[in-house]
C-alpha cells in the first residue's frame, strides 16, 4: 500500500494550513542572512500568545502569556540557536559547543543534530533538569559534566574556543540574541504596539536584550520588568554571585554575560530587574497551572511571579514571557505536589471515597 499525503487546504495568500514559516525566512530582512542562505530550521517562532484571565484579574491588567515552551525544544532558545547553527553551518563549522544550565543543551544538540555537525555541551553535574538532560543525550550531543558551576562551564567554553575551531553558542553569540529579538517582533504584531510591560525572568541576560532590541526595531519601548531568583540577582546585587542557587536551574546563573545589555534595557525603557523568591516563584507556578492550565518551567513562572509581586504599575497591556515548558522538569513538578496521591484497594467503596470524599 502506498502512501498517499492528503493536500492540504491553503489560507487566502498564505502558507498551507498546518505549515508554518521558519522563523529566519519570516524576518528575513531584519536577521543577518541573505536570500538564499542554507537555514538550518526545526519551525521555530509563531508562538502562541495566550490570555491570562485569572491572573489579568489579580493584577487588574490585560495579562497574555507568550509561550515560548511551544517551540520545538520547548524553549526560546530555538530561536537563537536556529540563526546561530545556521550560521556556524554556513561558515563551515564542524562543531558547536556550549555551557548550559539545560536549555542551550537541548537546543544547541537538536539544531547540531539537524545540520549534521557535532556539538558538544558542558552542564554543571547534577544541577540539569531531567527532561533537558534527556533532549541533549538523544539528539547525540557529547555531554560533559561538571564539577562545578554554570559560571564555570561558561568561562571554560570561552577559554576553549579561543584556541579551537569550534563556534560558541551561548549568549555571547551575537547571532542567538538576533534571532530571539523575533519574540519581541511577534508581540509587537499581536498587539500593534500596544503593549505596556514586558515581564521575563533574568539569567544569562540574553533574552531581555534580545527583546529589547526586538522592540526598539520597532518603534516602541514597553517597560521592561526582569526578575531574578533571590539567591542568584547578580543585577540587582550589583556584583557577581558566587554560589547562586534557586529552584529555576535555567536563571541559577551568578555572571550573566550580557550584564551592561540588561542593565540599559532595563533603565532605557523605565523598566527595572527585581527579585523574586522560590517560595513566589513557586505559587506563580501552581497558580499558573492549577487556574490558567499551563504548565511552564519554575524559571518561567519567574516572569508572573514578579507581576504578582510588585503589580502591573499603571500597564494596561502586560505580556509574561513564559520561556520554557513544564516538562522538562518533572522533578520539581512532583515535588511540589508530594502527597497528593491517592494509593487506592481494587475496591468499588475506597474508589467512591477516593474520587468523591474531601480532598
Ligand atoms: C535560558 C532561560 C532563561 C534565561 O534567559 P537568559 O537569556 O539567560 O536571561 C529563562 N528561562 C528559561 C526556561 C531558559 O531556558
Amino acid at each position: 500500500m502506498t502512501f498517499k499525503p492528503v493536500p492540504l487546504p491553503r489560507i487566502q495568500g498564505g502558507a498551507p494550513v498546518g505549515t508554518h514559516v521558519p522563523l529566519i525566512e519570516r524576518y528575513l530582512d531584519r536577521l543577518p542572512f541573505e536570500p538564499g542562505d542554507k537555514l538550518v530550521s526545526l519551525q521555530e517562532g509563531s508562538t502562541p500568545l495566550l490570555q491570562a484571565p485569572v491572573i489579568s484579574e489579580i493584577v487588574g491588567a490585560t495579562v497574555r502569556l507568550k509561550l515560548e515552551g511551544s517551540n520545538p525544544t520547548g524553549s526560546f532558545k530555538d530561536r537563537g540557536m536556529t540563526c546561530a547553527v545556521s550560521a556556524a553551518a554556513r561558515d563551515g563549522a564542524k562543531a558547536v559547543i556550549c555551557a548550559s544550565t539545560g536549555n542551550t543543551a537541548a537546543s544547541s544538540a537538536a539544531y547540531a543534530a539537524r545540520a549534521g555537525i557535532t556539538c558538544a555541551v558542558i552542564v554543571p553535574e547534577g544541577k540539569i533538569a531531567q527532561g533537558k538532560m534527556a533532549q541533549t543525550l538523544v539528539h547525540g550531543a557529547r555531554v560533559i559534566s561538571l564539577r562545578g558551576n554554570f559560571d564555570q562551564a561558561l568561562t571554560l567554553v570561552r577559554e576553549l574556543t579561543a584556541t579551537h575551531p569550534i563556534v560558541l553558542v551561548n549568549s555571547v553569540n551575537e547571532y542567538r540574541i538576533e534571532g530571539q529579538k523575533t519574540a519581541a517582533f511577534e508581540i509587537h504584531e499581536a498587539l500593534e504596539g500596544g503593549l505596556d510591560a514586558l515581564c521575563i525572568p533574568v539569567g544569562n541576560a540574553g533574552n531581555i536584550t534580545s527583546y529589547w532590541r526586538g522592540f526598539r526595531e520597532m518603534g516602541t519601548s514597553p517597560r521592561m520588568l526582569g526578575f531574578q531568583a533571590e539567591g542568584a540577582a547578580p543585577l540587582v546585587a550589583g556584583h557577581p554571585i558566587e554560589h547562586p542557587e534557586t529552584v529555576a536551574s535555567a536563571i541559577r546563573i551568578g555572571n550573566p554575560v550580557r550584564w551592561e545589555d540588561a542593565m540599559a534595557a532595563a533603565t532605557d525603557s523605565r523598566g527595572s530587574i527585581r527579585t523574586v523568591s522560590d517560595t513566589e516563584i513557586l505559587s506563580a507556578y501552581q497558580l499558573l497551572a492549577y487556574r490558567e492550565g499551563m504548565f511552564c518551567e519554575p524559571a518561567s513562572a519567574a516572569s508572573v511571579a514578579g507581576l504578582l509581586k510588585y503589580g502591573a504599575e499603571g500597564a494596561e497591556q502586560v505580556v509574561c514571557v513564559l520561556t520554557g515548558r513544564g516538562l522538562k522538569d518533572p522533578e520539581t513538578a512532583i515535588a511540589n505536589n508530594d502527597g497528593r496521591m491517592i494509593t487506592c484497594p481494587v475496591e468499588i467503596a475506597a474508589i467512591e471515597e477516593a474520587v468523591l470524599g474531601d480532598p
